[in-house]
């Protein structure tokens, strides 16, 4: 069982074997070999000893300087042949700066891709390389070439998919910007050229991307098309592998974006492009203006993207549902919510009294909204400003503040805003839908945020590390899983290997009774509770946790695989209740747009199935808030994965001027922590159970060669062993000190060796 089994906490990149103990270094100094040497500043320089004394040893540098050194600051470099690695699981030191080189180095070659054991690298190159295309795809089709490619991951998904009848995953992760939505697109590409027919459906199902961009994505001061929702696309395949359908989930859409921009960013692609790109006749429908005239747009002082056509991509937005079929009267209504969102946006208030009581303004944005809205201007207004509330037997309207009138706004524009991007995906999805020719083949790609850690972490963060701890447990045990198929093959029991799995960390969010989501469930049904309720709840009830950590005031730290993370729970009740006003919900429910009934059904249904929770004994009914709901769709999505080989692409972003060339060492080295890469490399590692020094290993086995070919020094010694008995590369690897086998081929040098004595 995986439970058992424990990882180190620290995902540090240190082997047990990477340190220099006294016979490696008197080694490294007898042959003049390089190492890393840790410079006061951190930095990592290249070197090689020259003497040591004691607990220092003195190191030249490439520059030609001496310096004495702490032997505690050496690490081993790798020889110059290995530099160009694509594996880093074929490195012989597997230290920091090792691994940092190896990658910068491939990096400075264009070689972008990397694995490390089965994990793909990729490291964005913010260029287009000359790497992608159908001569490409062919080339990875025939298997031509063997380096590390988004290519290579898919074509050994969907062979494995046409060979095994096993469904595939593909599962990328990574920081904003590091290019998981493009390494997604490349994977989808591949799966299209290979999977395109006469009846396929290969060309709409990448169409969906175009789609669901414009709605998703934005500029961030990240990215310039960060995609603001998590994305699980299942593509399915027909007996003859020819794509047929296609599925698409969708997670945590921001929807603050809607109302809210920091400066440099904009809201999502579309409505720029609405704006921008639409035909005169339906910007008269719309009483569309430009994106400028809108305060939900123009609060950024960013309106267009440097090398971005909004209008052109109107236009591409305008095909790609043609190709996905949505009718011409459901675009119609799509971009009529749109322009209903823009002109909530501009409806403004007068403060009529000194306790900040408002009063609509009737001006030309609350006309065009109830225009659009399918309702009066009245009900609009009325919705806007005042609040029925339930006192003993009647209902009396209260005026609302300044405050609450903005929010009441921005929360319908919100709610229309995310209801449009829901329905939307279903409408894709049952165009998508596969028919009779139905299949169970079928190869998933996920593409969701990977780790942060900022320095003020709210629950947009809470349920994007939540997710991605669930995912690292799915990959540490796949990893558990390989190697113990590899060791099983080779006869050999690996359940050794001291791992600890990371079930405590989710435990402390979704174990009830006493969980993190629970108890914001909890607090968020409680009308008094506030932020800092909560955050004294945790505290007295989670303290048994070892991940959870106590913090002041409204603060809680969470220790999680990759690194402990400081949360501020200002905004969890309120962004967790994710309510609208009942006034607001009636006002939708009596427009006649048909979306916006619909949208407003769907809502009320939400809330009765939320109410099947009760408390024991209590009266009134338990509400599901946004963070119980993503977990349940996180466990259906764990659950569909389990059903799947997968296969891990893990982006990495090299510098954060999203420019080309520049590789930034500490930004990498700390993005390999987050996904615990260097985890996997250790426990890939951990197939080469046999290590032996080249000295031990020479004088044990040279006598096996004949005079003549006998060579002076132990290494040169150690493959002429390995070549004369014809042991196979994917058995060994040959370090600078030691040979590392798999298990069974030291057995089978003794009995030659018995044979020759
Ligand atoms: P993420 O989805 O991880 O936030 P994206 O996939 O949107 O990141 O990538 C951000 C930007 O990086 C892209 O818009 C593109 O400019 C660049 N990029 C990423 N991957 C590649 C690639 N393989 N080739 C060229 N450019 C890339
Ligand atoms: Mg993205």
């Amino acid at each position: 069982s995986f439970g058992r089994k424990r990882v180190k906490k620290d995902a540090s990149v240190e082997s047990p074997y990477a340190k220099l103990d006294c016979d490696t270094l008197s080694y490294f100094i007898k042959m003049k070999l390089r190492v890393w040497c840790r410079q006061p500043r951190g930095q990592w320089e290249l070197g090689s000893i020259q003497s040591t004394s004691g607990e220092e040893a003195s190191v030249l540098f490439s520059s030609g300087k001496v310096l004495k050194v702490a032997r505690s600051e050496l690490v081993p470099a790798n020889p110059d042949i290995l530099e160009v690695a694509d594996d880093l699981i074929k490195l012989a030191y597997l230290n920091e700066p090792s691994v940092l080189h190896n990658l910068r180095f491939r990096y400075s070659r264009e070689m972008i891709y990397s694995k490390a054991g089965p994990v793909l690298i990729a490291l964005n190159p913010f260029k287009d390389l000359q790497m992608y295309g159908n001569d490409y795809v062919s080339t990875y089709r025939q298997r031509l070439v063997d380096s590390p490619h988004v290519y290579g991951i898919a074509e050994a998904a969907y062979n494995q998919m046409m060979r095994d009848e096993v469904n595939q995953s593909i599962i990328i992760s990574g920081e904003s910007g590091s290019g998981k939505t493009e390494t997604a697109k490349i994977a989808m590409q591949y799966l299209a050229a290979l999977g395109s027919g006469s009846f396929g459906r290969a060309n709409d199902v990448l169409q969906t991307n175009c789609i669901l961009e414009a709605f998703g994505n934005a500029k961030t001061s990240v990215n310039d098309n960060s995609s603001r929702f998590g994305k699980f696309i299942e593509i399915h395949f027909s007996a003859t592998g020819k794509i047929c359908g296609a599925n698409i989930q969708t997670y945590l859409l921001e929807k603050s974006r809607v109302v809210q921009l920091a400066s440099g960013e904009r809201s999502y692609h579309v409505f720029y492009q609405l704006c921008a790109g639409s035909p005169s006749s339906l910007k008269e429908r719309l009483n569309l203006k430009a994106a400028c005239e809108y305060k939900y747009l123009n609060q950024s002082d960013c309106m267009t993207i440097g090398g971005i056509d909004d209008a052109k991509n109107f236009h591409q937005l305008m095909k790609a549902f043609d190709a996905v079929r949505i009718f011409k009267e459901d675009q119609e209504m799509i971009f009529k919510m749109l322009a209903t969102i823009l002109w909530l946006g501009n409806i403004s208030f007068k403060v009529t009294d000194s306790e900040n009581h408002i009063e609509v303004v009737g001006d030309e944005a609350i006309t065009s909204a109830a225009l659009l809205m399918d309702c009066s201007s009245q009900d609009l207004m009325s919705a806007l400003s005042s609040q029925k509330i339930q006192s003993d037997q009647d209902i009396v309207s209260k005026s609302l503040t300044l405050l609450q009138a903005i929010e009441t706004r921005d929360a319908i524009a919100k709610f229309i805003y995310s209801s449009l991007f829901e329905w939307l995906v279903q409408q894709v999805n049952k165009s998508l839908e596969v028919g009779e020719n139905h299949t169970e083949k079928s190869i998933s790609i996920l593409d969701i945020c990977g780790f942060q850690s900022f320095q003020k972490n709210s629950f947009e963060q809470f349920c994007i590390n939540y997710a991605n701890e669930r995912l690292q447990q799915h990959f540490y045990r796949h990893l558990f899983k390989l190697e113990q198929e590899d060791c099983e093959s080779d006869g050999i029991d690996c359940t050794v290997l001291d791992f600890e799995d990371n079930q405590e960390c989710l435990d402390l969010f979704e174990k009830k009774p006493l969980s993190l989501l629970s108890l914001l469930d909890e607090e968020s049904n409680f009308p008094e509770a506030s932020d800092l309720t909560f955050a004294n709840k945790l505290k007295n009830l989670l303290d048994a946790n070892h991940c959870f950590k106590e913090e002041s005031g409204r603060a809680f730290s969470v220790r999680h695989y990759a690194g402990e993370v400081l949360y501020d729970t200002n905004g969890f009740l309120e962004k967790n209740r994710d309510t609208l006003s009942s006034n607001s919900i009636q006002l939708l429910s009596s427009s006649n747009c048909e979306l916006l009934k619909l949208f407003s059904e769907v809502f009320n249904q939400s809330e009765e199935h939320g109410n099947s929770t009760f408390h024991v004994g209590a009266a009134y009914s338990q509400k599901i808030g946004i963070g119980t709901k993503f977990k349940d769709q996180l466990f259906k999505l764990m659950h569909q994965l389990e059903s799947t080989t997968p296969h891990f692409i893990r982006c990495i972003k090299p510098n954060t001027k999203k420019l080309p060339g520049i590789y930034d060492n500490e930004l990498v080295l700390q993005q390999l922590r987050c996904c615990g890469l260097l985890e996997a490399v250790r426990i890939s590692r951990a197939g080469y159970p046999t290590r032996i020094k080249h000295q031990d290993f020479s004088r044990r086995y040279g006598i096996l060669l004949s005079e003549t070919d006998v060579p002076q020094d132990p290494l040169t010694t150690t493959v002429a062993v390995l070549q004369k008995f014809n042991i196979p590369s994917e058995m060994y690897q040959v370090g600078y000190t030691k040979l590392y086998l798999r298990a069974g081929q030291i057995g089978a040098l003794e009995d030659k060796r018995k044979h020759f004595l």
